[in-house]
């Protein structure tokens, strides 16, 4: 009951929610955690930044105009309903920060180079409405998400505000650096660009700032929580998170069944649950495998990967282990951009083994939702995987998937080890080395188990079934704010 909560007032900054604005994963969680900690009985809004794309869905009634540190004129704070059931949602309207051609951090020549005083804004708009900018609701707790929002627990320090701070690290590996000299950019107290405070390696990071401030660190799986703790995986803030342990906490993404369910996706050509996967998925295969260019060879598995194109990835992995793939009878297809070398190697790959090897390099919604569907392996073998929803996407659509067993990855995916298969708990398959060896010997274990049709179908079966629901990610947050709310 929206209208009633009895639960915590929680103001959440971000820079994405899909459908709006998604770059990677952080759009879709924005899109559902939010909802779901509404539906459990929290009193929820969002803080969002006036992008193009959420002023074109909702600009929101003026709350009020702010005085602030980034402009000479005021800025002004619209209250909005975005469509399908979401936390109404400040826009900070700044048309000078926001309102500009191309993705959320940058256009066709890079980053903004204002980008620090972009997100500076947002963080400081959300703390500012933490200090009760709008008199008509006022958060028990900010949270802010990713370096986007890293500076609103360091605004909040800075005004001597009681409102306590969650942050939760999506990727630690995107840290908002800057400069050291566009601290007084800011606006934060001299004493705040230190070691104890937002500098970071001579220059400043405002992932640092949510690091360090904020009064409970959360990030988006177990695992994850637990290796940025160590100097492999902490990307240079292990020392401080380790500091920090305390109060730094996993907690697992989960999928939202109103956007990923393989029986309403109107991208499928046929929609299918559990009972008829067989056939849903036999005609999304066909679909793909025409839609990419494949040999029409339902025999074929069709492995596949949808992904954005970094070294986070390890798609380099994947192409070294792709001759020994397509030697083992398999396809592969992939749907992903970025790295422009990247790129080329599949394109390169695409050419050498036609019919074998597609690669469709661009971002496409819908495409990537048929290959859920049609594919039967979705790869995923990232260096480092904070959480991931890929794979959690493949298992809802009943494609097993093929990790590296490292963060969130680890913690979703069952390796279909004998003991594994034989109990029925499996779900997928997993490798540890960083190399194309590895990936091959899983992938082989794999192509194994697809041969063996009884055994496969199980596998999609059980995968299809886990429940990976916001609900208990939304109770774990819950728990999480009631330690802050005394
Ligand atoms: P990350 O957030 O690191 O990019 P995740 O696996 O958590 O990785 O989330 C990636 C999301 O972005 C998934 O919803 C995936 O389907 C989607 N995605 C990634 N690349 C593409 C692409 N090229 N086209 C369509 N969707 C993509």
């Amino acid at each position: 009951m929206r209208g009633e909560a009895r639960g915590p007032r929680v103001l959440h900054a971000a820079a994405e929610i899909y459908p709006w604005v998604k770059t990677g994963g952080l759009g879709d969680v924005i899109a559902a955690l939010p909802a779901a900690l509404a539906a459990a009985g929290a009193d929820v809004r969002l803080c969002l930044p006036g992008l193009p794309a959420l002023l074109d869905a909702a600009r929101g009634n003026e709350v009020v105009r702010l005085a602030t540190p980034f402009a000479v004129e005021r800025v002004r704070i619209g209250l909005a309903r975005l469509p399908g059931g979401q936390p109404p949602a400040y826009i900070v309207d700044h048309p000078a920060f926001y309102d500009r051609p191309g993705g959320p951090y940058g256009g066709p020549d890079g980053e903004f180079p204002d980008n620090h005083r972009r997100f500076a804004l947002l963080g400081w708009a959300a703390a500012a409405l933490a200090e009760g900018a709008d008199p008509r609701w006022r958060p028990h707790i900010l949270h802010g998400h990713d370096w986007h929002a890293g500076l609103a627990p360091a605004y909040l320090k800075a005004r001597g505000s009681a409102v306590p701070s969650v942050f939760t690290i999506h990727n630690l590996a995107y840290q908002g650096l800057f400069p050291a000299e566009l601290f007084s950019d800011v606006a934060l107290p001299a004493e705040f660009f230190g070691v104890e405070g937002i500098e970071f390696y001579g220059g400043l990071s405002l992932m640092k700032a949510g690091l360090f401030f904020a009064d409970r660190l959360t990030t988006v799986s177990p695992t994850y929580a637990a290796e940025i703790q160590t100097p492999r995986y902490g990307a240079n803030f292990d020392g401080l998170l380790r500091a920090r342990a305390g109060v730094l906490r996993g907690i697992l993404n989960g999928v939202d069944p109103k956007i990923w369910n393989p029986a309403t996706d109107a991208a499928l050509p046929q929609g299918y649950g559990v009972e008829d996967a067989a056939a849903g998925k036999a005609a999304a295969k066909a679909a793909l495998q025409h839609r990419m260019g494949l040999v029409a060879d339902p025999a074929a598995p069709l492995f596949a990967t949808v992904t954005r194109l970094t070294p986070q990835k390890g798609m380099d992995l994947l192409l070294a282990a792709l001759p020994g793939l397509i030697g083992l009878g398999a396809q592969f297809a992939l749907l992903g951009n970025g790295d422009g070398n990247l790129e080329q190697g599949f394109a390169a790959a695409a050419s050498e083994e036609p019919g074998r090897v597609a690669a469709a390099l661009g971002y496409d919604e819908a495409l990537a939702r048929l290959i859920y569907a049609g594919a039967d392996v979705i790869t995923v073998p990232s260096r480092f995987e904070p959480c991931g929803l890929s794979q959690l996407y493949a298992l809802r659509y009943g494609a097993l998937p093929l990790v590296r067993r490292t963060g969130g990855l680890a913690d979703t995916v069952v390796d279909a080890t004998e003991a594994a298969l034989a109990d029925g708990t499996a779900t997928g398959f997993a490798f540890d080395d960083e190399s194309g060896e590895a990936l091959l010997a899983a992938a082989e274990r794999a192509v194994a188990v697809y041969r063996d049709p009884p055994r496969w179908r199980e596998m999609v079966r059980r995968a299809m079934t886990r429940d990976f629901s916001w609900e208990a990610a939304a109770q774990g947050y819950l728990a999480l704010y009631s330690e802050l709310i005394i």
